[in-house]
């Protein structure tokens, strides 16, 4: 059976099932047969954790159309840096396969059943659409960041199942981001650029809604069917955790139209808050602090 986390990113986010404990009850959402997965091309890259533990990247080949995305993951290994910081940051005691895949447009997600993360080419060549409307040219960077960022989000997902974090969808959801944050944030400027282009996309994705023009369910901020939360206020979260964690290096995000001036004044609170709470539920499996 499959069954799937999604992202909330992407061509498929409209399609995302429950979270992990309705999917428990009801069973899968839909999703690629076996048959799908026979023809593959698993090549594990040297990512994993030492012992066969941890966050493991691998690629299947690409359908024709996503060829110049998986081409593009592979170079930028996009996917492998987060691997990495993530088996630095956590201990975990089984592998995480990570599958870089052409998904049909289901959108990337995690399997808590076969504990497998799959992260989408087409996901990737539907972020640089995305990007290029908006005038990056090349949207490169931020591509990779929001690919980036839907990694850590799914890796959430499965360390609140390795923790047996008993929590709601919708606060699995928000809680699966808050990780993508505290991660992200942990890279120092870098990883603040990340997270800017995720704060951009899902700013985009609102507007893309909101204008009923997103090519079908490409992550709307209407959101009838999708437990995360809307783009909009995601993307205020996000530029909230960016501004409470560095507020000197992050001015602008105070004056963003994204954030009240009350929130704004409360980030670093927040911020503090969140990371600790993510901390504390944590430490049974932290390498690092
Ligand atoms: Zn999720």
């Amino acid at each position: 059976m499959w069954t799937r986390v999604a992202s909330g990113r992407g061509v498929g986010a409209g399609r995302m099932c429950a979270g992990l404990l309705a999917m428990a009850l009801l069973g899968g959402c839909g999703g690629a047969s076996d048959n799908d997965r026979k023809d593959r091309e698993a090549r594990p890259t040297p990512t994993g954790a030492p012992g066969g533990a941890g966050f493991e990247v691998s690629y299947e080949r690409p359908a024709d159309a996503d060829r110049g995305e998986a081409g593009f993951l592979r170079e930028r290994k996009a996917l492998e840096s987060v691997a990495d910081s993530l088996n630095r940051f956590v201990r975990l005691t089984h592998r995480v396969p990570v599958v870089a895949r052409s998904c049909g447009g289901e959108g990337s997600g995690y399997d808590p059943n076969s504990r497998r993360v799959e992260i989408c080419y087409d996901q990737a060549a539907e972020e640089r659409r995305l990007f290029e409307r908006a005038g990056h040219h090349p949207a490169d960077a931020e591509v990779a960041a929001v690919i980036a960022e839907t990694l850590y989000h799914e890796a959430g997902h499965v360390l609140i199942d390795d923790l047996t974090l008993q929590l709601t969808d919708r606060a699995e959801e928000d809680a699966a981001d808050r990780f993508a944050a505290l991660l992200m944030l942990r890279q120092g400027p870098e990883g603040e650029r990340q997270l800017r282009a995720a704060v951009e996309e899902y700013e985009l994705s609102a507007a893309d809604g909101d204008a009923g023009s997103g090519g079908g369910d490409a992550g709307g901020s209407s959101g009838a069917k999708d437990e995360h939360a809307p783009d909009r206020l995601r993307a205020a979260n996000h530029l909230c955790y960016l501004y409470g964690s560095a507020p000197q290096r992050n001015p602008e995000a105070a004056n963003s139209p994204l954030l009240t001036p009350t929130r704004a004044a409360g980030c670093a609170t927040e911020w503090a808050h969140v990371r600790t709470a993510w901390m504390t539920d944590l430490a049974p499996l932290l390498r690092e602090r």
